[in-house]
């Protein structure tokens, strides 16, 4: 996520992130992107210092209260030395001084997710399944049998095996393969996992996505 109330500037980041395949929400004002980052769907945040509503250091300071660990990357300007300071004492993982050069933050970023433990791997593995990060294959590792995953079937999957020891709800499904835009979405949820499961079992993987009733879903491998 993205929060950034130069409009200008919020639209070119987003657009920079999308070209590198990141998903971003945009957020115009410290109040709106405070409460989009309460779900902790993200996997890292761009947070201005200088917003309306509510500054950037207020934003972080409430989210590390309520235990919201997603990485921050907090943008100041050149005279906010002290933002800055106070920022990484509230818990910024990193920070930026505008103006700042586009790949820099990217890359920025791409280590501060690295730092939560979101390793940006080729492969990531559950039990006897395996998915390209790279392809959006899925390949079970014992019997080498494969298949091409779509491009939601491939983020919800991803977003499963990211948290394969959780219980995952129908929203912060829908928040994590549409962002906030399209709650019409919702319902698709379960369209995607009927997909999703059709696959794992094209391959005969013992991982499937299991639903929890009146919870979510989560993954499940058939000796558990
Ligand atoms: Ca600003």
């Amino acid at each position: 996520m993205v929060i950034e109330d130069e409009t200008a500037l919020g639209e070119v980041i987003k657009a920079a992130f999308s070209d590198e395949n990141f998903e971003v929400d945009l957020a115009e004002d410290g109040e709106t992107g405070y409460f989009m980052g309460i779900s902790g769907i993200y996997d890292a945040v761009v947070l201005d210092g200088m917003l309306p509503e509510m500054d950037g250091c207020e934003v972080l300071r409430r989210w590390r209260q309520e235990q919201i660990q997603t990485p921050v990357l907090m943008l100041t300007a050149r005279s906010e030395l002290e933002d800055k300071l106070t920022g990484l004492g509230l818990g910024a993982d990193d920070y930026l001084t505008k103006p700042f050069d586009m790949e820099e933050l990217i890359a920025r970023i791409r280590v501060i997710t690295r730092r939560q433990g979101t390793v940006w791997l080729e492969h990531l593995t559950y039990k006897d399944l395996s998915l390209n990060l790279n392809s959006g294959v899925i390949e079970n590792t014992e019997t080498k049998q494969q298949v091409r995953l779509g491009k939601k079937e491939f983020q919800l999957l991803e977003y499963f095996m990211r948290n394969s020891r959780q219980i995952l709800n129908r929203e912060q499904i829908a928040e994590k393969l549409w962002g906030y835009d399209c709650e019409a979405e919702y319902n698709n949820v379960e369209v995607y996992i009927s997909f999703t499961r059709r696959k794992l079992k094209y391959i005969e993987s013992g991982v499937t996505i299991k639903a929890v009733r009146g919870i979510g879903y989560r993954l499940e491998y058939r000796n558990d």
